[in-house]
């Protein structure tokens, strides 16, 4: 006799009625109430919809958005030596970079630090605002696995620890002045994690089905 199946395979989504488990993939009867649920395998919380909810990453989206214009519209640093002064933005240091014969590193800059966070951030918004007012967004599942392939590429922390070591080691040289840029994208990293951190598919995937759709 075979024995019933505990885990799905692959990508494959829950039977109705059921929820898998994000950690360990076990399949659990969904509760008729919303009390707090873990999983009795490895204790995983799973009743996170109660408290991330989509609205709440909506605002986080719209925040990192308006952050992430201000960090690339306002210089990142600002140097001093010896009376000549230079501010640069990110994009200014990316081409930068491809003028002096380091094309490479600054097509990495650009894609890491400026196209995958504008993208993510984008995409969200697009997905979140229709589902936030009863729609479903077309191409929804697309955009969907589009987020979760792309979002290990998102490196502004480490193009800003970069620039952190860059800044202690040029402060022998000239004064270096941070720039609005520089705090935006502390503030843009720290409205990331949270969004990330937020960032729940099965309650995405669950407003979709419950939304309309868009004619
Ligand atoms: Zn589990």
């Amino acid at each position: 006799m075979t024995p019933p199946r505990t885990t799905l395979p692959g990508d494959a989504a829950p039977p109705a009625g059921m929820i898998a488990c994000h950690d360990c993939d076990l399949l659990l009867v969904r509760p008729a109430h919303t009390a707090r649920l873990c999983c009795p395998r490895c204790e995983a919380r799973l009743d996170s919809g109660s408290r991330h909810s989509p609205e709440a990453s909506l605002a986080l989206v719209v925040a990192g958005l308006i952050v992430l214009c201000i960090a690339n519209l306002y210089p990142v640093v600002g140097l001093d030596a010896n009376g000549v002064r230079s501010a640069t933005t990110l994009v200014g240091c990316a081409t930068t970079l491809m003028h002096q014969d380091m094309t490479l590193i600054g097509l990495l800059v650009l894609f890491t630090a400026i196209a995958v966070p504008t993208f993510e951030l984008c995409t969200q918004l697009y997905l979140l605002l229709p589902l936030n007012l009863g729609y479903r967004p077309p191409g929804f599942a697309l955009l969907m696995r589009l987020i979760r392939t792309v979002h290990p590429w998102g490196m502004v922390e480490v193009f800003l620890l970069g620039t952190l070591v860059a800044l202690v080691k040029l402060a022998h040289l000239a004064r270096v002045e941070p720039g609005i840029g520089l705090w935006s994208f502390f503030a843009l990293i720290l409205l990331m994690a949270a969004n990330a951190s937020r960032f729940d598919p099965v309650l995405l995937w669950e407003r979709y089905a419950a939304c309309r759709p868009l004619r």
